[in-house]
């Protein structure tokens, strides 16, 4: 038997190369018909035709060995195939044109069964807002049927939704970022002062009913009011114009109900927030204060006290609003030891006064006078005074007050009304 002539058989530059060994053979019989009578000592290429203008390429291993002219005796031995890559992920916009292409991208829109669908970088669109692609095809459209140019990002779309220019609102800021307007207005919401064409960034906090809904309203930092019920270090209600100034018109349980409930939506807010500072209820001495500063009352602590304890006990009440309010019962209890304990020294000092003043032989004012209030912390003693007497009672450049000041050791001041 002649020795074989060994060769490499390409077919990478083949379209529609051989699949299975029929095919491979089919193949080789066409190659040894062209080869049939050639001299394969010349090259070590041999570029072979096959229809349709294709080609394969033999190498031949070893030229000077092979016979001078290829017959029926020759024996060919095919000691390797040149396949072309065989592409796993191809575009399928590619393959729909007869065009096999790596396709680095997923596109849902191509998925079939569970092949995932694939698409080229030519053939990719990515749009602004997510770093995913999809075919020229399946490119998102926004809801007024135009290409989408965007994904939005808000927090009503958290990037499912795209929108093209026209429903594109930018970042106020000139941050690069683009919101849909729905998103656009619930993150930056108009100012709700009259007039303003400011963003507002302040929510109203104002409880407008018995399952807690807010307001809604948002103001700018200008035309909002903080309502600073949590004392003057910790982030107060936010109030819009309307609600800040309908705290004036309210009743005083209605307050209340306010602050009770304003304080429970705070404690709604996400667990994962670390600017979240855990907030009670406010002590009763700041609630008499917040009934002083936002509508110049000065209630009893007494009475304050009863209008939490109503709310407590009000079946309307929700569970958040009563636990709320029940840890609050522990302090409200020390709050009202501490002013019995308070009014008592008051009242003892402010007979102090009187005595003082009898002593002093002006009985007459000492008649006249109430005891209003009494601050230990900072040593001062409020009385009523009746008008006709306040006069006599203060004493020329406030002498009479200064002296007994000064004898009883305690700030005396008239209350005013
Ligand atoms: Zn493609
Ligand atoms: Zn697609
Ligand atoms: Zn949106
Ligand atoms: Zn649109
Ligand atoms: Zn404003
Ligand atoms: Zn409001």
């Amino acid at each position: 038997m002649n020795r074989p002539v060994n060769v490499v058989l390409d077919i990478r530059q083949t379209s529609d190369p051989p699949t299975d060994a029929a095919e491979l053979r089919e193949l080789w019989t066409r190659v040894e018909k062209y080869l049939a009578g050639t001299s394969l000592r010349a090259t070590e290429k041999v570029v072979v035709p096959l229809r349709d203008d294709q080609t394969c390429v033999l190498w031949i291993q070893d030229r000077l060995r092979a016979p001078d002219r290829v017959d029926d005796t020759t024996v060919f031995s095919i000691r390797g195939v040149l396949e072309p890559a065989t592409v796993r992920h191809r575009c399928t916009t590619c393959s729909a044109a007869g065009v096999v292409t790596y396709g680095p991208f997923l596109c849902s829109g191509c998925d079939q069964g569970d092949q995932p669908g694939r698409v080229c970088d030519e053939h990719a669109v990515v749009i602004e807002g997510r770093m995913t692609a999809t075919c020229a095809r399946h490119r998102p459209a926004c809801s007024c049927g135009a290409a989408a140019t965007f994904w939005c990002n808000g927090e009503l779309c958290r990037g499912r939704n795209a929108f093209c220019d026209r429903h594109r609102v930018g970042h106020p800021g000139g941050v690069d970022m683009s919101y849909c307007r729905d998103c656009f207005r619930q993150k930056f919401p108009d100012c709700a002062a009259q007039g303003c064409n400011s963003t507002g960034s302040i929510a109203c906090e104002f409880v407008v009913d018995g399952r807690r809904a807010t307001c809604g309203n948002a103001a700018c930092a200008r035309h909002a009011y903080r309502w600073q019920i949590f004392g003057p270090h910790k982030r107060g209600l936010g109030l819009c114009p309307e609600h800040a100034l309908r705290l004036k018109s309210l009743e005083d349980r209605q307050i209340v109900f306010q602050i009770v409930a304003g304080t429970a939506n705070r404690r709604r807010g996400p667990r994962t927030d670390n600017r979240r500072t855990y907030l009670r209820l406010p002590r009763l001495t700041i609630v008499r204060h917040i009934f002083i500063n936002s509508r110049s009352r000065k209630l009893e602590i007494h009475s304050i006290d009863r209008m939490f304890g109503e709310l407590q006990h009000d079946n309307r009440t929700d569970g958040v609003m009563r636990r709320l309010l029940q840890e609050h019962e522990k302090i409200r209890k020390e709050d009202l030891a501490a002013a019995e304990r308070d009014g008592a020294r008051g009242r003892e000092l402010f007979d102090k006064l009187t005595a003082w003043l009898r002593a002093r032989g002006r009985a007459e004012v000492a008649n006249h006078i109430s005891f209003a209030d009494y601050r230990p912390r900072s040593n001062l003693l409020f009385v009523n005074v009746e008008p006709e007497y306040l006069g006599r009672f203060i004493g020329r450049g406030g002498a009479e007050k200064r002296a007994v000041s000064n004898d009883l050791g305690v700030r005396v001041e008239v209350e005013r009304k």
